[in-house]
């Protein structure tokens, strides 16, 4: 019998013994990361629980592996595997380019609603960082995976429906936009998917004890989009958590700058003044909620605050399945050679078992890993930063942090 998490009406999950998690080994270098990770994660579950406790990983496919053996990118039977055993972990998979396809990665996530792609960026003692005091760096930023330019509503220069709609707009805004040369993008950001958004962040920010929520936007030029989720973003806090949430403004007004005991401080950042928020000022910084383009460019530079996309670990997460994958892409120069760090997809496995409850193993992961980095045996991305250190191969580096656990 296969043993499947289930899902109550409010979204808690119920999660068996042995249950069957899906897998995508990915593209690339995606099946060395993939073998590694997986290793580390029966390995982390077994020092945490002995044989109490085991997952059942199952193949599903997506990806290169996919149109060979299907003649699909993403077939409709991988969807409904994930729908059906709710989680999933997968490698990063090739954008097919030229096709007109949009990314694989973007297709699940909108396909299976996963509307928040979660990130945390937390140090890791010995990671070679450009920062001053990359210590204070402990963030985790939930950006909206399912609106924004993302949608991918687009039309070319010099096609007729382009032509259309800036004919709409110059008659509407009296603009003399060029019909023949002009090429529409179209950014969406609605209520109820910004709300969504927010609730979730907001709930994490309570679970996992932190004090603030910042929401990151570009509402001062954008006022309909980002300036919306801006205000929709207070509304959730103030309309649906008053008993926790405060407002940075009521921080000074009325508590002189200091949140009361037990509070979070729900404030927002204007998008350009967040990058240098998080540089200069990382401990004023928690949980970062923020529309999908935005995310992007952030989670990245995070990632490379604390050690680059070789340790970024990410969960894309819905109401009713969730994906962790590895945020980076699919490194094609590196495919094969058993060489890259597959530390992100280690990662975003320890996030998959804190998702499931497990959290003795995932907490093993990140002891063991962050005692190969403290004993400098590291893959080839820190070992060209940490002198005197071991280089090891992906797979090296994976039965190291196995040898670690305890
Ligand atoms: P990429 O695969 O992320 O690689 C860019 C660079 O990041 C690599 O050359 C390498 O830097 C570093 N890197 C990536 N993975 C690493 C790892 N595991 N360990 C250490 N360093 C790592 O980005 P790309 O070359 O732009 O994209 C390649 C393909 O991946 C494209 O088809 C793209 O569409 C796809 N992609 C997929 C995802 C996803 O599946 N979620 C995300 C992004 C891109 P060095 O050269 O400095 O060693």
């Amino acid at each position: 019998m296969e043993d499947i998490i289930k899902i109550d009406n409010n979204g808690v999950l119920s999660v068996p013994d042995n249950p069957v998690i899906p897998y995508i080994a990915g593209d690339g270098t995606g099946p060395d990361i993939w073998n590694a990770t997986r290793l580390v994660l029966t390995n982390a579950v077994k020092t945490a629980y002995q044989d109490r406790k085991k997952i059942a990983f199952k193949e599903i496919l997506a990806g290169e592996k996919a149109l060979e053996k299907t003649g699909q990118w993403l077939p409709k039977e991988t969807l409904d595997q994930i729908r059906k055993y709710r989680v999933a972990i997968k490698g990063p998979l090739t954008t097919p380019i030229g096709s007109g396809m949009k990314s694989l990665n973007v297709a699940i996530r909108q396909e299976l609603d996963l509307y928040a792609c979660i990130r945390p960026a937390k140090y890791i003692q010995g990671v070679p960082s450009p920062c001053n005091q990359p210590e204070n760096i402990d963030m985790v930023i939930f950006r909206e995976n399912t609106e924004d330019i993302y949608l991918g509503i687009e039309w070319e220069a010099g096609t007729k429906e382009a032509e259309d709609i800036l004919s709409f707009i110059n008659q509407k805004i009296q603009k003399k936009f060029d019909k023949n040369t002009t090429g529409i993008g179209i950014k969406t950001i609605s209520e109820k998917k910004t709300k969504r958004l927010i609730r979730k962040a907001v709930q994490f920010a309570i679970d996992n004890k932190r004090k603030n929520v910042t929401i990151m936007h570009k509402g001062n030029i954008m006022k309909y989009t980002e300036g919306a989720f801006l205000k929709w973003g207070y509304e959730v806090g103030k309309d649906e958590f008053k008993d926790v949430i405060i407002t940075e403004q009521e921080v000074w007004d009325k508590f002189d700058g200091k949140a009361p005991e037990g509070k979070i401080i729900l404030k927002d950042r204007i998008a350009d003044n967040m990058f240098q928020q998080v540089l200069l000022r990382p401990s004023e910084y928690d949980v970062i909620a923020t529309p999908n383009l935005n995310g992007d460019y952030i989670s990245d530079t995070l990632a490379a605050m604390v050690g680059g996309l070789g340790l970024a670990p990410g969960a894309n997460i819905g109401d009713s399945c969730a994906v962790f994958e590895a945020t980076h892409g699919t490194a094609p120069k590196y495919a094969g050679l058993d060489k890259v760090n597959p530390g992100s997809l280690i990662l975003s496995g320890a996030m998959m078992l804190d998702h499931l409850g497990w959290h003795k193993a995932s907490d093993i992961i990140h002891t063991a890993l962050q005692k190969s980095i403290a004993n400098k045996k590291v893959t080839y991305d820190l070992a060209r930063q940490i002198p005197g250190s071991i280089e090891l191969k992906c797979s090296m580096f994976a039965k190291e942090i196995c040898s670690l656990m305890a």
